[in-house]
């Protein structure tokens, strides 16, 4: 088994419904080991840069504004960044987590027990977990620099 790194964003609504502690518990229950970790102030540039790839969905811009806490009233958009590093790391990220869409995310994952589509359509997940490998580097990368992470 591969020795990987992910990156985990606690959601602004993570932080306002007071989840953060609960996600991190899930994570060490997974055996995974937090080697970064930063409150981090969500630029626009940030948001547009970290989801790139979904910048032509039809929910592209109320995601930008989800992501920098908008939703929630942080005026400081807050986002706690957290790097995890340990074996098949990605996929049990992924598996706390649960699917993306709250209503098809399993009971007990994460996003199964306290995410929601709101009436716009958008929906609050409580956390990213990086895909695949690529954009686990990718995303690291971007939201720390190398002296913020833990050495393996
Ligand atoms: N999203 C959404 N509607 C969709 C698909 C995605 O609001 O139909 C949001 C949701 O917050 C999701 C984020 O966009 O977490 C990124 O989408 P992605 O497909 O990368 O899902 P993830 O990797 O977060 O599970
Ligand atoms: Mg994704």
């Amino acid at each position: 088994m591969a020795v990987e790194q992910t990156l985990i964003l606690i959601k602004p609504d993570g932080t306002h419904r007071k989840l953060t502690g609960l996600v991190i518990d899930r994570l060490d229950a997974s055996g995974l080991d937090m080697v970064g970790a930063k409150m981090v102030s969500v630029s626009e540039k940030l948001a547009r840069e970290h989801y790139k790839a979904l910048s032509e969905k039809p929910f592209f811009p109320n995601l930008i504004k989800y992501i920098r806490g908008e939703f929630h009233g942080f005026k400081d958009h807050r986002v706690l960044a957290m790097a995890y590093r340990g074996e098949n790391a990605i996929a049990k990220g992924r598996a706390v987590a649960g699917a993306t869409n709250p209503e098809h995310a399993s009971p007990g994952t994460i996003r199964g027990s306290f995410g929601r589509i709101t009436t716009a359509g958008q929906f609050e997940n409580v956390l990213h977990a990086s895909s695949d490998e690529a954009d686990a580097v990718r995303e690291i990368s971007l939201w720390f620099k190398p002296d913020e992470l833990l050495k393996g």
